[in-house]
């Protein structure tokens, strides 16, 4: 099939509910995407924060494969070594005591409210608790994540969603005190909100919500499924701000491209909430979807990924600084990491930005509120750095 013969067969058969790029991906190594024509793309977008070490990395193949040969599934009913190595791996960098794998993030987010739920349950003996959240907060858009998940217009069609959520002020710990009442079992929070416009949360912020949590035996749930992995320089975010979460969440990076996501508990939480009946999925934590995640860990330890990011982000918050300088329609920038956002100009569209630095080759995202999000492998070098940053000030001028 040719280029547009993909795109019209797709068209013809899967139900339209994404506007796609004009775009045939075929092929992927290191930070370069491929088209069907052989055009190369620098990847400043890693398939919305998944593809953290970039495309085709031989020790991340060749583990799969290794996997693939001799189990890729068998069920939750059974034990297999590598779900004792990924939880095992991953307990130990995440800081958290007990891992609960799942297929997607969205999937991680509804593990975490029924975790939460189940301990309230448990300390009171009745149920009928409730979420407090965040505005401009993104969460997924399965039903229990989407019913705390801050765009209106994302869940306005689907009401009735999840009942007894409440949205308070992103950074703003007031409206977090004014949401909580008597049965909230839990606040849900992005140490750096992603889709919402890339916004780092403040950290006095965190910290007040930590301790209204402590006072009244809340559970504070860190929705680090973009954040999470390395990205913002820490390999939880949490770590960064050094407020810890009775549940985080994470996913996008954490299988290196394959789909798998987890919920971790404290073992505080473990203890008391979730018990066997209580909840299960079928492919969640599937030997090679562990294997992923073991082989992302170990591959991000080995290559100092983690000292890469925090070496490079001062030199591309610095080209940021110069888009601001630059460009009259870049406002302004912000961000974690390899996690930034640039906010642009009311008079354009982000969305609009994004497709001319795809059609120049460098493909970035857009995020809520005007913002363009660079969300790059975390292995680039300065000079993948110079060639996105001379593109974007290219199309913005
Ligand atoms: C992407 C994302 C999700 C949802 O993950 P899916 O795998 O798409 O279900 C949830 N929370 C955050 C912060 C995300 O960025």
């Amino acid at each position: 099939m040719n280029k547009q013969e993909i795109i019209d067969v797709t068209e013809e058969n899967c139900f339209h509910v994404y506007n796609r790029f004009d775009v045939v991906f075929e092929k992927g190594e290191g930070v370069t995407l491929y088209d069907t024509d052989g055009k190369e793309y620098l990847d400043f977008a890693s398939g919305i924060g998944v593809m953290a070490l970039g495309y085709n990395n031989k020790e991340f193949n060749d583990a799969i494969k290794a996997q693939v040969d001799k189990l890729y599934h068998t069920s939750n009913l059974y034990y297999h070594p590598s779900l004792a190595n990924a939880s095992k791996a991953l307990c130990k960098v995440s800081g958290m005591d007990k891992a609960f794998f799942t297929n997607s993030g969205a999937e991680a987010v509804e593990g975490a409210i029924k975790t939460a739920k189940k301990y309230a349950y448990n300390k009171s003996g009745h149920n009928g608790y409730g979420i407090v959240a965040m505005e401009s907060s993104f969460h997924g858009r399965t039903v229990g994540a989407l019913s705390v998940t801050g765009t209106e217009s994302y869940r306005n069609p689907f009401y009735p969603l999840m009942d007894k959520v409440t949205f308070a002020k992103f950074n703003d710990y007031a409206s977090v005190e004014a949401a909580v009442d008597d049965d909230t079992c839990a606040i849900i929070i992005e140490p750096v909100q992603g889709e919402g416009g890339v916004t780092p949360a403040k950290k006095e912020f965190l910290e007040d919500v930590r301790k209204i949590c402590d006072s009244k035996d809340i559970l504070l749930i860190f929705d680090e499924i973009q954040c999470g992995m390395c990205r913002t320089g820490n390999v939880y975010a949490y770590m960064g701000y050094d407020v810890k979460p009775d549940i985080l969440l994470t996913a996008k990076a954490l299988g290196g491209g394959l789909p798998i996501g987890a919920f971790l508990v404290t073992d505080k939480v473990a203890k008391s909430s979730l018990t066997p009946g209580d909840h299960g999925t079928t492919y969640g934590g599937n030997p090679l979807c562990c294997a992923a995640v073991e082989a992302s860990i170990d591959i991000m330890n080995k290559n100092n990924v983690l000292e890469n990011v925090n070496e490079l982000t001062p030199y591309l918050e610095s080209k940021l600084d110069d888009i601001v300088a630059t460009c009259d329609k870049a406002m302004s920038h912000r961000g974690k990491g390899f996690m930034q956002g640039v906010v642009l100009d009311e008079s354009i569209k982000a969305g609009d930005v994004v497709k001319e630095c795809l059609s120049r080759g460098l493909v970035v995202l857009s995020a809520g509120g005007n913002v363009l999000r660079l969300l790059p492998p975390l292995v680039i070098s300065k000079a993948d750095i110079d060639k996105a940053i001379d593109t974007i000030i290219d199309v913005l001028s």
